[in-house]
């Protein structure tokens, strides 16, 4: 007997059962690879392998380059400023935003492919950049838990899954934390870019519940940043309910 209480006869097996697996799993890779040879997801041009997108395109993306904002990530003009006339002038709940790059472009390209087009190859690749960009190395600080801004039951059973909460998994998994649901979303809200400034205020105020679970430092993970509304929300919800910290991270700003 092992101190596992796994029999010698039985690991054998196991490690049997499991190269036969991986040598079916790469079987079935070589054979998709052959019937559906896989093509770049921005350029369609064919890849030699099972990959999403192409060197020339990744080297391509756009990023946030120069002086930006130390809280949400907007560039601004004076490298001698830390916060943008908005994270300065303003309290927030949300301490830190990370997005990977403009949603203008190539990013939104992506982001759409995954989200409308269900594409979870790419929702994967996403996540995985996603993920490497939060390593306390780049990001610079440490998570306990990982949540996602939740949508709606109707919402999320129209669209068959919430493309928030597949990042999230994603994200949790190559950084071995947590991926808690501490959110839910009680109605439907119209989306923040169509509302005038007043009727933004209102629309979210008390959208989202949290479940009880009250974690220290919090990683919120959404697909887009565009007005700040849904994460800061989300984010005070957080607070409220004893999160410390809470940082966003998304795929694009626009
Ligand atoms: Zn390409
Ligand atoms: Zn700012």
């Amino acid at each position: 007997m092992t101190t596992n209480g796994a029999t010698p006869t039985n690991c054998f097996a196991w490690r049997c059962s499991s190269s036969i697996l991986r040598m079916g799993r790469l079987l079935l890779e070589s054979l998709a690879a052959a019937l559906f040879p896989p093509h770049c997801a921005l350029c369609s041009r064919a890849l030699p392998s099972l990959e999403i997108i192409c060197s020339a395109c990744v080297a391509s993306l756009p990023m946030f380059e120069g002086p930006c904002c130390q809280r949400c990530g907007e560039p601004v003009d004076d490298p001698s400023i830390d916060l943008c006339i908005k994270c300065g002038t303003r309290m927030h709940a949300v301490d830190r935003i990370f997005s990977l790059g403009p949603y203008q472009g190539d990013w939104g390209r992506l982001t759409r492919v995954f989200k409308f087009e269900r594409e979870m190859a790419v929702g994967r690749w996403l996540g995985e950049r996603m993920a490497a960009a939060l390593i306390p190395e780049n990001a610079g600080r440490d998570f306990s838990v990982i949540t996602f801004v939740p949508m709606t039951r109707r919402d999320r059973r129209v669209r068959g899954f919430n493309q928030a909460e597949i990042l999230a998994r994603i994200i949790a998994k190559q950084l071995n934390l947590p991926l808690i649901r501490l959110l839910t979303k009680n109605r439907e809200t119209p989306l923040q870019s169509r509302l005038s400034a007043a009727e933004r205020k209102t629309n979210l105020q008390d959208a989202f519940r949290l479940l009880p679970c009250s974690q220290e430092q919090v990683l919120l993970v959404d697909d887009i940043y565009t007005t700040g509304s849904t994460v800061e929300e989300c984010a005070r919800t957080l607070k409220r309910g004893g999160a410390q910290s809470v940082v966003a991270m998304t795929i694009a700003r626009a």
